[in-house]
C-alpha cells in the first residue's frame, strides 16, 4: 500500500485571465504533460478506457479533450485506441465518437460478440467468476478516461466503476456484479406473511420492492433504494426487513476487486488515470437520456494513483452544493449537512467513500494526497501572456 500522498494534478473550469494559455483545455493539456506519457514505449499498444454514452446519453468526455489524449499518445510513440463496450461502439457516432473525430480506432472491449474474455476467480459471496475484455486486457497501456457523475448503485462513478463494470463483459458486469448485493440475507421467509410481503411492496413508492407470490419471495432492488425508509416503517411490529449497509457495500467491495484485477494487467508505469469532472449528472452516462447537471462544473483531475484521483474528485464535488433547482422530481433528496451531494442524491449508505476505503485496503492507491493545481487562477491573473485572440477574418488558409 502507498504510504505517503500521491499527486494530483488539477485544473479547475475557472480561468485566471482572458486568454486561450490560461483556459480550460491548457489546463487539460498541462494535467496530461505532468501525468508524463513518457513511459509509453514506441508501438506500445494503448488502451483509452471510456465511457461511449448510451443512446441519448450524450454527457461523456467531450471529444475535444479525447481527441488531445488521442494526440498526447501518439507524440509519446504509443499506438492508441478507444474501447467499451460492444454497443456503445458501435452506435458511438451518434454522439460524435468516430475514428475521424477522436483520431484513433474504436474497439469493443470483449470482441464484437462480447464473448473475447478472460476468466478469473473472484470468489466473492455469490460471484465465483468474472471475465473481463480481452481487447483491454491485451493492450500494454491503460488510459481510464472518465467522466464523472453519480452513480445509482454506489453513489458514484468515476475511474474505478469505469474499469470496475465496463471492463468486463456484458454477462459479468450486468448478471453478476449488479445484484451481488442481494447475496447477504435482507429479508426473513419465516417471519413475513403474504399480506405483510404485499404492505412492504405498497410501502415502496418507487417500487423498489417486489413480490412474488407463487415463490413467497420479496425482493429489492438494492441499486436503485435511496433508503427513505418507508419500508421499514411499515415492517414495524413484524421485524422480516432489513435495509442495511452491509448489502450496499458489497456493490462497492466488488467494484474494487474487479478494478484491480485489471489493473494488475499492466505494469504500474503503464497506468494513466484522468477525472473529467465536467456535467456531473446524477446518473451514469448508461441511462440512456440527456439528464441536468446537478453541481457546478469542476474541472479535470489526473493522477497515477486511481484512489488518489478519486478521492480528490469526491472531495472537490463535495465542496460543491447541489443545484436543488436541477434536481429532477423523480428523486427524493436526502437532508443532512455531513452528507456527501452524492449521498443526499443516493442515500447516505450510499456513501462514494466507501468504495475508496475498500481500494486502499487492496492495495490499489492511497487515499491521502497532494493536489496541485496546474495554471491556478490566482497566478494567471496576474501573469502577463500573448492576450486573447478572436477571428476577425478567416484565418484557416
Ligand atoms: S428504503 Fe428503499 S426499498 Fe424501502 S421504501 Fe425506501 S426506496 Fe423503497
Amino acid at each position: 500500500m502507498n504510504s505517503g500522498p500521491s499527486e494530483v494534478y488539477y485544473g479547475s473550469v475557472i480561468p485566471g485571465n482572458t486568454a486561450e494559455w490560461a483556459a480550460f483545455a491548457a489546463k487539460v493539456d498541462e494535467v496530461i504533460k505532468r501525468l508524463d506519457f513518457s513511459t509509453i514505449e514506441k508501438k506500445d499498444k494503448v488502451a483509452i478506457k471510456m465511457h461511449l454514452g448510451f443512446r441519448d446519453g450524450y454527457q461523456t468526455v467531450p471529444v475535444f479533450f479525447v481527441r488531445r489524449v488521442v494526440k498526447a499518445v501518439k507524440a509519446a510513440g504509443g499506438y492508441p485506441f478507444i474501447t467499451d463496450n460492444p454497443t456503445a461502439v458501435y452506435n458511438a457516432a451518434d454522439r460524435g465518437y468516430t475514428q475521424e473525430t477522436c483520431g484513433c480506432p474504436l474497439i469493443p472491449i470483449a470482441g464484437v460478440k462480447d464473448r473475447y474474455t478472460y476468466k478469473f476467480n473472484a470468489n466473492f459471496h455469490s460471484v465465483k467468476t468474472l471475465e473481463m475484455g480481452g481487447v483491454l486486457h491485451d493492450a500494454d497501456v491503460l488510459i481510464d478516461l472518465s467522466h464523472v457523475k453519480g452513480h445509482n448503485t454506489c453513489g458514484f462513478g468515476g475511474a474505478i466503476k469505469n474499469i470496475a463494470l465496463g471492463g468486463y463483459h456484458g454477462p459479468s458486469r450486468w448478471n453478476k456484479i449488479h445484484g451481488v448485493e442481494a447475496s447477504l440475507p435482507y429479508w426473513d421467509v419465516k417471519k413475513c406473511t403474504p399480506e405483510h410481503a404485499k404492505k412492504l411492496v405498497e410501502a415502496c413508492k418507487d417500487g423498489y420492492i417486489k413480490y412474488d407470490e407463487k415463490k413467497h419471495k420479496l425482493i429489492v432492488d438494492f441499486g436503485m433504494c435511496h433508503q427513505c425508509m418507508d419500508c421499514m416503517e411499515a415492517d414495524k411490529g413484524v421485524g422480516c426487513l432489513q435495509i442495511k449497509q452491509e448489502n450496499f457495500s458489497l456493490f462497492q467491495e466488488l467494484m474494487a476487486l474487479g478494478a484491480n484485477e485489471i489493473l494488475k494487467q499492466y505494469e504500474k508505469d503503464k497506468i494513466f488515470f484522468l477525472n473529467f469532472a465536467l456535467d456531473i449528472t446524477p446518473y451514469c452516462d448508461c441511462w440512456g437520456f440527456g439528464q441536468p447537471k446537478i453541481v457546478n462544473d469542476v474541472g479535470i483531475l489526473g493522477s497515477r494513483d486511481i484512489v488518489a484521483v478519486e478521492t480528490a474528485s469526491l472531495d472537490l464535488i463535495g465542496k460543491q452544493k447541489l443545484i436543488e433547482s436541477m434536481i429532477p422530481p423523480f428523486i427524493r433528496l436526502h437532508k443532512g449537512k455531513d452528507l456527501h451531494p452524492f449521498q443526499r442524491l443516493h442515500g447516505p449508505l450510499k456513501n462514494p467513500y466507501i468504495t475508496l476505503d475498500y481500494a486502499e485496503k487492496l492495495g490499489m492507491g492511497s487515499k491521502t494526497y497532494e493536489l496541485v493545481e496546474v495554471l491556478p487562477p490566482s497566478d494567471t491573473r496576474k501573469t502577463k501572456g500573448p492576450s486573447s485572440v478572436s477571428e476577425a477574418a478567416p484565418s484557416f488558409f
